[in-house]
C-alpha cells in the first residue's frame, strides 16, 4: 500500500470510528443509539458531509475502478466533498460494475482491498440471488461483518427485537447477505437464534412446536408456505408463539393483501429489511414501530452511514423532493464494496419529515415495491408483478398462488397477458373470471385473459417467487 493509500485509508476509518456511537450495546428501549437514530436533520447532513469528504479521497487512493473513473470524469476526489457535490458524479449501475469484474476476475477493482490486504484480514463471500441476471460475487472484511452486526443491531432493535425474543432463520444459509447480516445483528443485541438451513417445512413446523420462537426470519414466499404447511399438518400458524414475520428479500409490507393474508394466517405484526448485496454491510431499510399509522407503510433508511436519494428512471437526474424515482445508495462505511451514487433502481418516493417514532432519518414512503428491473411493458403499458399481486390477492377465496404468462397471439402476433389463478370453482366458465379480469384492469389498466385451476395445480413458492413467464416474440 502507498502511504497516500494508508493515510486516507486510516482517516476514513477514523471518522467511522468518531460516530459509531453505543458500539456494543442498545443506549435506550426505544433507540439503540439516541444520538445517531435521534439525530436531527442538521446533525445527519454534519455527519454525512464529514463521511463522504473522507470517503473519496480513500477511494481514489484505494481502488483502481475509482480512481480510473474520477479521471475519466475530470474530477479530483476534493470536488466531492459534501452532499452538494454528489450529483456531479453519474450513477454507477449494474452494468457498470459488471463489465468490472469481467474485465478483472473474479472480484473486480471497485473494492478498496488489494490481493496483500485481503490476506491479512478476515473475510467472507457473498452473491447476489441472480433472479435478474448471473449472480455477482462480494467478499466482505472483518471490518465490513463488524459495521453490519452494529447497523443491523440498531434496525432490529427499532423492529422491537429484545433479548427476550427467539429468532428461528429458516433461510438457507447460503451466500446471501440477508440472513448472515441478520445472525450477526442478532449476535450483537444478545437475542437467541435458531438457525433453520437444510430443513424441510415439516421439521421446520417441529422446532415452531417444540422450541417456540417469537420471531420467524424468510421471505414472505416462505412465511406463506410455511403457514400453509402447518395448516396441511393440523396445526394453526395464530395460536403459536410467533408473534412477528420478519421478512426480507420481497416486497411485502407495502402489497396490502399479502401483508394482511400473512398477518393474519400467523396472527403476527410483519416487519421487513431492504437492501441489497452491492451496498451491504448495511441494513438497508427497517421497519420501525411506527409503520402502519398515520402515514401508511413506509421504511426508514440508516442516513448517519448511508447517502440516499431517488433519481428519474430516463435521465437519471434527482428527482424532486416527494416526488417518486429509483433508489440510489452511497454507502459511507464499507471498505470491501463502497459504492458512490449506486443505482439499486427501486421506484419509491423520500420523505424527511420527523416520523412518530422520534427519527429523522429517510423514509421510503410506501416501501420499496418495484425493482425498475421486473417492470413489465406490455404494448407501452408499464406495470410491476406487484401490482398484479395486489389486485389477486385482493379476492377473497383465491389460492396463494398466481402466474403471468405474456405471450403473442397466432393470428395477429399482438401481445397479450393471461393471469393464472386457483379457486375450487375452476374451469372456462367459472363465475370468477369477470371477477379478475375487473380487479386487474382496475389496477394496471390492462385486460387480461383469465384462467382459473383447480387449487393446488400451481408450483408452491418456497424461497422467492418466480411468477412471470415471458414467451412474447421478440422483435
Ligand atoms: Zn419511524
Amino acid at each position: 500500500m502507498t502511504d497516500r493509500a494508508e493515510k486516507t485509508r486510516n482517516h476514513w476509518l477514523a471518522t467511522l470510528e468518531k460516530f459509531k456511537h453505543d458500539p456494543d450495546q442498545a443506549a435506550d428501549d426505544g433507540m439503540w443509539s439516541p444520538r445517531l437514530d435521534g439525530a436531527s436533520r442538521d446533525e445527519l447532513t454534519a455527519i454525512q458531509n464529514e463521511k463522504l469528504a473522507v470517503v473519496t479521497p480513500f477511494l481514489y487512493e484505494n481502488s483502481q475502478f475509482y480512481r480510473a473513473r474520477f479521471d475519466r470524469l475530470g474530477l479530483a476526489p476534493t470536488d466531492i466533498a459534501s452532499l452538494e457535490d454528489l450529483a456531479k458524479w453519474p450513477v454507477v449501475d449494474k452494468s457498470e460494475m459488471t463489465k468490472d469484474v469481467e474485465a478483472n476476475p473474479p472480484f473486480g477493482h471497485y473494492t478498496t482491498l488489494a490481493d496483500d490486504i485481503w490476506r491479512q484480514r478476515g473475510w467472507m463471500l457473498f452473491s447476489t440471488s441472480g433472479t435478474t441476471g448471473t449472480p455477482r460475487i462480494f467478499r466482505y472484511s472483518q471490518i465490513d461483518r463488524e459495521y453490519w452486526a452494529w447497523s443491523n443491531a440498531r434496525a432490529m432493535h427499532a423492529m422491537g427485537f429484545t433479548p427476550a425474543d427467539t429468532v428461528f432463520m429458516m433461510t438457507g444459509y447460503g451466500a446471501h447477505v440477508f440472513a448472515w447480516g441478520v445472525q450477526m445483528g442478532l449476535a450483537k443485541m444478545g437475542v437467541g437464534l435458531i438457525p433453520g438451513g437444510g430443513m424441510d417445512g415439516r421439521m421446520r413446523a417441529g422446532i415452531i412446536e417444540r422450541f417456540q420462537p417469537t420471531v420467524l426470519c424468510c421471505t414472505p414466499s416462505y412465511a406463506l408456505y410455511m403457514g400453509r404447511t402447518m395448516q396441511d399438518l393440523g396445526l394453526d400458524p395464530a395460536a403459536t408463539s410467533v408473534k412477528k414475520l420478519f421478512c426480507g428479500g420481497e416486497p411485502a409490507l407495502a402489497i396490502g393483501p399479502t401483508r394482511e393474508k400473512l398477518q393474519d394466517l400467523w396472527g403476527a405484526r410483519l416487519v421487513e429489511f431492504y437492501g441489497c448485496t452491492e451496498a451491504a454491510p448495511q441494513a438497508g431499510g427497517y421497519t420501525c414501530e411506527a409503520t402502519g399509522g398515520d402515514d401508511g407503510y413506509f421504511l426508514h433508511l440508516m442516513e448517519d452511514i448511508q447517502v440516499w436519494e431517488t433519481v428519474d428512471p430516463d435521465t437519471l437526474q434527482p428527482t424532486a423532493t416527494g416526488e417518486r424515482g429509483l433508489s440510489v445508495c452511497t454507502n459511507l462505511i464499507s471498505e470491501s464494496s463502497p459504492q458512490l451514487r449506486f443505482l439499486v433502481g427501486d421506484f419509491t418516493i423520500l420523505n424527511h419529515d420527523r416520523c412518530a417514532c422520534g427519527r429523522n432519518h429517510a423514509r421510503a414512503m410506501g416501501c420499496f415495491a418495484g425493482r425498475a428491473d421486473d417492470l413489465i411493458n406490455l404494448r407501452g403499458i408499464k406495470f410491476f408483478p406487484t401490482q398484479i399481486e395486489n389486485a389477486v390477492r385482493g379476492i377473497p377465496g383465491l389460492g396463494d398462488e398466481f402466474q403471468i404468462i405474456l405471450s403473442s397471439r397466432d393470428q395477429d402476433g399482438m401481445d397479450v397477458m393471461k393471469i393464472v389463478v386457483e379457486h375450487p370453482d375452476h374451469g372456462p366458465d367459472s363465475k370468477l373470471t369477470d371477477q379478475v379480469a375487473g380487479a386487474i384492469r382496475a389496477e394496471i389498466e390492462v385486460r387480461a385473459d383469465i384462467e382459473i385451476v383447480a387449487p393446488d395445480t400451481l408450483p408452491k413458492t418456497e424461497f422467492k417467487a418466480k411468477r412471470v413467464t415471458d414467451e412474447r416474440a421478440k422483435v
